[in-house]
């Protein structure tokens, strides 16, 4: 179990618990304010980005202290897990509305609209989360409908998020002042800063998922599609059996991997059950 587990799931995967994805939450003054400024001023996270180019070059020391204030202040407004899509449709199985939304890493990275981003909420039609952006300047939000937003079914959204899973986009859920979930991303390295700022710059901004994955050598056919998919590096071919393994420590437990095994070789096990993984997040 994670930390945000203990702390807001009461011993249970936090991500499942309807509470934390409530409108009660989101009467919080401080919560609506910080949801307003995230989305409303984008050129933020261009500038957090180049702090943390500028941070690579400071000595370790320096980075570390800086690195744990910056995860320690992160995990009270801002921090992501990443979730399997199974879990996801659970999610959407208990949430009253999604609806899909430009990612705003992407307006800044590729300067394009790409509608990689879920907001859901327990009540229809996006709830007050909906009304807190329709209030915005929706300048990065430009879609087909004229607010920005567009209103998913289950089953659409499900459906959307396995086309994603092809694409090699690792599912995450998001926090606005933790522990309120209000939404769930589709991640790459490239494009996601969050996903930079854990993976490439070492500091975390997100917990990896509650599992790992395992790779069955009798069904693997060492066409390595996984590792085309696997953002983490997680996968390593051996070229002696022409079989990859999963390297434990490096493995978020995303899942995408088995999107793109024919033969169904890879499965992800609790992360509680893998001594060397338990305790990396
Ligand atoms: S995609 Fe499946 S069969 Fe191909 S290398 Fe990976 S685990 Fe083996
Ligand atoms: S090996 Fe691990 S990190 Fe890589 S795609 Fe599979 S589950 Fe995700």
């Amino acid at each position: 179990m994670c930390e945000f587990c203990l702390k807001h799931g009461e011993g249970k995967k936090w991500y499942l618990q309807a509470k934390n994805y409530s409108d009660e939450l989101l009467s919080d003054m401080r919560r609506r304010r910080m949801i307003e400024e995230f989305f409303a001023n984008p050129g933020r996270l261009t500038r957090g980005m180049e702090h943390l180019k500028r941070l690579d070059k400071a000595p370790n020391f320096i980075k570390g202290m800086i690195g744990r204030i910056i995860t320690s202040r992160q995990k009270k407004t801002h921090f992501g897990q990443v979730v399997p899509i199974e879990e996801i449709e659970q999610i959407f199985g208990f949430v009253g509305s999604i609806v899909r939304v430009a990612c705003i890493c992407r307006e800044v990275t590729l300067q394009k609209e790409k509608r990689y981003c879920y907001g859901v909420s327990m009540s229809p039609d996006g709830g007050q989360f909906t009304r807190i952006l329709q209030g915005l300047d929706k300048s990065f939000l430009a879609g087909p409908d004229v607010s920005g937003m567009e209103t998913l079914s289950k089953e659409e959204a499900i459906s959307a998020l396995r086309d994603h899973e092809r694409e090699g986009l690792c599912h995450t859920v998001w926090t606005f002042q933790s522990p309120f979930i209000g939404g769930i991303c589709n991640c790459d390295r490239s494009d996601c800063l969050a996903m930079r700022c854990t993976v490439t710059h070492s500091i975390p901004v997100m917990f990896r998922a509650e599992y790992v994955a395992e790779v069955d050598p009798d069904a693997c056919l060492g066409c390595r599609e996984c590792m085309r998919v696997c953002q983490f590096g997680a996968i390593v071919y051996s070229a002696s059996n022409r079989k990859v393994t999963i390297d434990q420590k490096q493995c978020y437990g995303c899942g995408i991997c088995r999107s793109v095994c024919k033969t169904k070789a890879i499965r992800l096990n609790d992360r509680n059950r893998v001594p060397a993984a338990a305790n990396v997040w």
